[in-house]
C-alpha cells in the first residue's frame, strides 16, 4: 500500500490590481524558490477569467518571460512547492483552479491541514471526487458545499473547520483574498505596491518588485484585497500565537522579515548565544553555507575566534535535503560542499550548523573536512536536538528518521565523529527569536499546539482510500496546466 504525506513546505505571493501581475508575482516568486523547487505556478485574473499556469521545476524554468508576460491579468497569486513524499507531480502543483457553482476559483496554500484525512474522507463517502493528493484540495471541496453566496464569506465559514497550519492565497476573477490560521504557524505578510497591495510568504519577495512591507497578516485574520482596497476581519477560533520556530532556525531567507522579525538578527543572535553557552578551544569557526552563515558569524563574535570561508558551495545543486531520494541526498553532499585545504589544514576547526535533522548531511560533511586536513572538528549547532516530526507544514522525516528521537548528544557525537558537539538550548533560541512564548516549538519538545492523527509517525493518507490511480502526470517539454482557459 502507498501511503503519501501530507506535509509541504511552500511559498505563496498574492498581487492585487496592479497592470502586469503575472511579472511581479514570477519575480516575487524567484525569490521565494528556497520554499520550495519542485514545481511553481501562477493564476492570473483579469476582472473576466482567471488563467493557471504551472510545471515541475524551477521558476526561472517555468516562467520565461514569453509565458510570463502572455499570462497577463492585473491579479495573481503564486506558489513554489516542495514535498518529499514521492508524489511530486503536476497534478499536486499549485495554485488548484477549478470551476464552482459560485465562479472559478484558484487556490494556493502553504502549511498542513492536520484533519484533511477526516475531512476528506467524509466528502468522499458523500461522494466528492478528488483528482490531487493535496490538502488544498480539500479547503475547495469545503468552499464549494458551503451555501454562502460570496467567496469571502464562504471561506470565513469553512476556515473554522479546518484545523492546523495555513498560509493561503485564494484569487478569483476581481479579488484576491488572503488567510492565516489562527495559530500562525507559517508566515504571510502584507505589502503595499504603488497604491495597491501584495502579500507573500516573506518580505524578501517584496524587496524584489520594489514593494512596501506594512505589517503581517495577523493569525487568524483574512484580507480581501481590492483595487486600492483592504478589508479584513477575523475567521476561526481564537488562539495562542504559535510561529514556527524553525522559520526563524533555517526556512526563511535572513534579508526576509518573518513573524515580524528580521531573520539575519535572531539567527546572528542565536549564533552568539551558542558561542557563550559553548565556546570552543579552536582556531577557527566556518560556516556550513549558507543557511548557517549568520549563526556562524555570530558564534565568531560571541568567542573571538576568526570566521574562515573553509567550505564552499556549488549554488548550481539545490538543498541537499530537497532531494526526494535517501540514495540522491548522500551523493549529493560531496556535489554540494568542497573543503578549503588551504584554510582547513591543520586547524582546530569549529563546524556551525543551523540544524542537524538525520545526522546524514553532517557525517558526510565531516569525513570531507577531516580528509582536508582539519586537527580537530568542533561541531556547534544553532538550534536544540530535533526530535520530534512536525506536523505543521515543515516536512520533517518520520521519528524513528531524527538522529535526535533515539540518540544522546554523546552518542550524536560519536556517530558524526566529531571531537564535541554542542547544541543551542531552547531557551537561548527562544531569546534570539525575541517573544518566546509565541513560538511552536513541537520539533524540540514534542509540544504539539493542534493535536493531530499519527499514522506510522507521519500525517499520511492512504492511497486506497484516495484514490491510487493518481500518477505522475507525463511532462513533455512545455507541458502546462491551463485549467479553465
Ligand atoms: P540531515 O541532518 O542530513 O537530515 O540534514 C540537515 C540539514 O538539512 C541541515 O543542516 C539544514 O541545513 C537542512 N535542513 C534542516 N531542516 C530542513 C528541512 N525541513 N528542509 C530542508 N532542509 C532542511
Amino acid at each position: 500500500m502507498t501511503r503519501r504525506h501530507w506535509a509541504e513546505e511552500c511559498g505563496v505571493v498574492g498581487i492585487a490590481a496592479v497592470p502586469g501581475a503575472s511579472e511581479l508575482a514570477s519575480l516575487a516568486l524567484h525569490a521565494l524558490q528556497h520554499r520550495g523547487q519542485e514545481s511553481a505556478g501562477i493564476t492570473v485574473a483579469d476582472g473576466h477569467r482567471l488563467q493557471t499556469f504551472k510545471k515541475m521545476g524551477l521558476v526561472a524554468d517555468v516562467f520565461d518571460e514569453a509565458v510570463t508576460r502572455g499570462l497577463g491579468g492585473n491579479y495573481a497569486i503564486g506558489h513554489v512547492r516542495y514535498s518529499t513524499s514521492g508524489s511530486s507531480n503536476l497534478l499536486n502543483a499549485q495554485p488548484l483552479q477549478v470551476a464552482s457553482h459560485r465562479g472559478t476559483v484558484s487556490l494556493a496554500h502553504n502549511g498542513n491541514l492536520v484533519n484533511a484525512p477526516e475531512l476528506r474522507r467524509d466528502m468522499e463517502i458523500d461522494g466528492s471526487i478528488f483528482s490531487t493528493t493535496s490538502d488544498t484540495e480539500v479547503i475547495l471541496h469545503m468552499l464549494a458545499r458551503s451555501g454562502e453566496p460570496a467567496w469571502e464569506d464562504a471561506l470565513a465559514e469553512i476556515l473554522p473547520r479546518v484545523k492546523g497550519a495555513y498560509s493561503l492565497v485564494m484569487l478569483t476573477r476581481d479579488k484576491l483574498i488572503a488567510a492565516r490560521d489562527p495559530y500562525g504557524f507559517r508566515p504571510l505578510c502584507l505589502g503595499r505596491y504603488r497604491d495597491s497591495y501584495v502579500t507573500a510568504s516573506e518580505s524578501c519577495a517584496f524587496d524584489i518588485i520594489g514593494a512596501e512591507y506594512l505589517r503581517d497578516i495577523e493569525p487568524g485574520e483574512m484580507v480581501i484585497l481590492g483595487p486600492g482596497e483592504l478589508t479584513s476581519r477575523r475567521v476561526g477560533d481564537t488562539a495562542p500565537e504559535k510561529r514556527c520556530v524553525f522559520e526563524h532556525v533555517y526556512f526563511s531567507r535572513p534579508d526576509s522579515r518573518v513573524f515580524g522579525i528580521n531573520v539575519e538578527q535572531a539567527r546572528r543572535r542565536s549564533g552568539e548565544i551558542l558561542g557563550r553557552e559553548a565556546p570552543a578551544e579552536a582556531d577557527l569557526v566556518c560556516a556550513v553555507p549558507d543557511s548557517s552563515n549568520t549563526a556562524a558569524l555570530g558564534y565568531a563574535t560571541a568567542t573571538g575566534l576568526p570566521f574562515e570561508l573553509a567550505l564552499i558551495r556549488n549554488h548550481y545543486v539545490g538543498r541537499t535535503f530537497i532531494s526526494p531520494a535517501q540514495k540522491v541526498r548522500d551523493m549529493s553532499v560531496r556535489i554540494k560542499f568542497n573543503p578549503v585545504a588551504a584554510v582547513i589544514t591543520g586547524k582546530r576547526i569549529v563546524v556551525v550548523d543551523d540544524s542537524i535533522v538525520r545526522g546524514t548531511t553532517m557525517r558526510k560533511l565531516v569525513k570531507i573536512i577531516r580528509a582536508a586536513g582539519a586537527k580537530e572538528v568542533h561541531l556547534r549547532i544553532a538550534s536544540p536536538p530535533v526530535t520530534n516530526p512536525c506536523y505543521y507544514g515543515i516536512d520533517t522525516p518520520v521519528r524513528n528518521e531524527l538522529i535526535a528521537s533515539s540518540h544522546t548528544v554523546e552518542e550524536i557525537a560519536t556517530y558524526l565523529r566529531v571531537d564535541s558537539l554542542a547544541y543551542l538550548s531552547l531557551s537561548g533560541l527562544l531569546e534570539a527569536t525575541g517573544e518566546g512564548d509565541r513560538y511552536c516549538d513541537a520539533c524540540f519538545t514534542g509540544n504539539y499546539p493542534v493535536s493531530f492523527a499519527e499514522m506510522s509517525g507521519k500525517l499520511v493518507f492512504d492511497d486506497h482510500v484516495a484514490g491510487a490511480e493518481i500518477k505522475v502526470m507525463p511532462l513533455a517539454p512545455g507541458d502546462e496546466s491551463g485549467v479553465g482557459k
